[in-house]
């Protein structure tokens, strides 16, 4: 089955980034450093960008947050990466684009929560302050309404309407309704006081999974600006990748989506870049993009007690990560390649055929020889205790004899 045709959108561009339009789906993170220190902050949006993330969102709540921004982005810089920087405001954005014109300078795009700038009349007066401070930079906007801080003022006054009609929506349709019509009145406003149609993306983030993808399929039918996707608040561990590749990868199957953010919780200390790297495992396994070389590895069972396949596995992932920092450059192309690690003869030969490498190991009771199948063929058999470095060899001799340097 393959993917339905992407939505036809705008292009925003964020720095060099295109986003929509039909360009690559891009792949975003976000800090959780304290913005005022610099330094940290700097080196995790380092980091982040490193392991694969186009566009790195920053946390920009206080004065002395935003007096810090120009100065983490020449940190950045000064470490050799390249990569748009994106500001997070709520509650006082429109103060500190203002009063910050540094800050202001120095972010690629800004993200404004429609349901944070204010009640009232300041509502609009303030998103317009901030819509003016990124026409003067010439910086994109993206409209990010959260199901967690949806504005309560549309949603009383849809909920009113509602109450009135004579066919009435049920409470979940009301607020869909009012994520929708947040982000769309916003993007309209953000038009009005002049910002042009193609610097502007909306996102829709909410928690649940079935009503995030409700959300996103009624608003990518009522507009064509590029859409950023995030589960928000997806949660820890398995349940939070489960979750969030359960809800975007319904939505990108659909052509949904050119941005995607994984918004997991890190275990305490744990790896921020784990965000990115599910965002482009997502991406790859549903053929949308390679990154790396795909390790194909069978589940192990009864029929192979050694750990044998499990490590040259995970040597071999390891191994391919390593070396994609260099790979990148000096053998283009090598993203797509595949490698297959099977643990017995009952679908290793087969699965060793379908990729570029494969190696089927002996399970129990099998003769203690690992043929190898390079592009579908038997190519040797491996045996004895060098049997990994072995077979390394062949992966590294495959990539530089395949993917040369152009
Ligand atoms: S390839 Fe062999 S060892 Fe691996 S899961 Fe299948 S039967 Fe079990």
């Amino acid at each position: 089955m393959s993917a339905m045709p992407r939505r036809k959108s705008t292009v925003c561009r964020v720095g060099p980034i295109p986003v929509g339009g039909g360009s690559p789906i891009v792949v975003q993170s976000m800090t959780n450093t304290d913005t005022e220190d610099a330094g940290s902050t700097a080196a995790q949006v380092v980091e982040l960008a490193r392991a694969g993330s186009e566009l790195v969102r920053i946390t920009v709540n206080t004065r002395e947050a935003a007096a810090r921004v120009a100065e983490i982005r020449s940190r950045i810089e000064d470490a050799g990466v390249r990569v748009p920087l994106i500001g997070d405001f709520h509650f006082n954005g429109h103060q500190l684009l203002r009063e910050y014109p540094d800050c202001a300078r120095a972010l690629d795009k800004y993200r404004i929560n429609p349901g944070n700038v204010g009640r009232g009349s300041r509502h609009d007066e303030n998103f317009a302050t901030m819509i003016k401070v990124a026409m003067e930079y010439r910086r994109p906007v993206r409209i990010g309404v959260n199901g967690g801080s949806l504005d309560a003022a549309l949603l009383d006054e849809l909920m009113e309407a509602n109450a009135r009609a004579s066919q009435k929506a049920s409470a979940t349709e009301v607020f869909r309704e009012a994520m929708i019509q947040s982000a769309l009145r916003s993007a309209a406003l953000a038009e009005e006081v002049g910002l042009g149609h193609d610097r502007i993306i909306i996102s829709v983030k909410m928690s649940q999974v079935q009503e995030m993808i409700a959300v996103y399929r009624a608003l990518a039918a009522r507009s064509d600006y590029p859409l950023h996707l995030g589960l928000t608040e997806a949660g820890m561990g398995s349940k939070g990748i489960v979750a969030t590749s359960a809800a975007l990868a319904v939505l990108m199957q659909e052509g949904i989506g050119d941005t995607i953010r994984a918004s997991l919780t890190p275990d305490p200390g744990g790896d921020r870049t784990l965000e990115v790297r599910v965002c482009q495992q997502l991406l790859q396994t549903m053929g949308f993009r390679p990154f790396a070389p795909m390790v194909t590895a069978c589940p192990g069972c009864g029929r192979t007690t050694s750990t044998l396949f499990q490590e040259l596995a995970q040597r071999i992932e390891r191994r391919l990560t390593d070396n994609m920092a260099t790979w990148r450059t000096e053998h283009p192309g090598v993203e797509s390649m595949t490698v297959a690690v099977m643990g017995c003869v009952v679908n290793g030969p087969g699965e060793s055929r379908a990729a570029n490498l494969g190696i089927s190991l002996p399970g129990t009771g099998e003769d203690p020889k690992a043929p190898v199948y390079i592009d579908g063929e038997l190519f040797t058999t491996l045996k004895g205790p060098t049997l990994a470095d072995d077979f390394m060899r062949l992966v590294e001799q495959y990539v530089t004899d395949h993917y040369p340097r152009q």
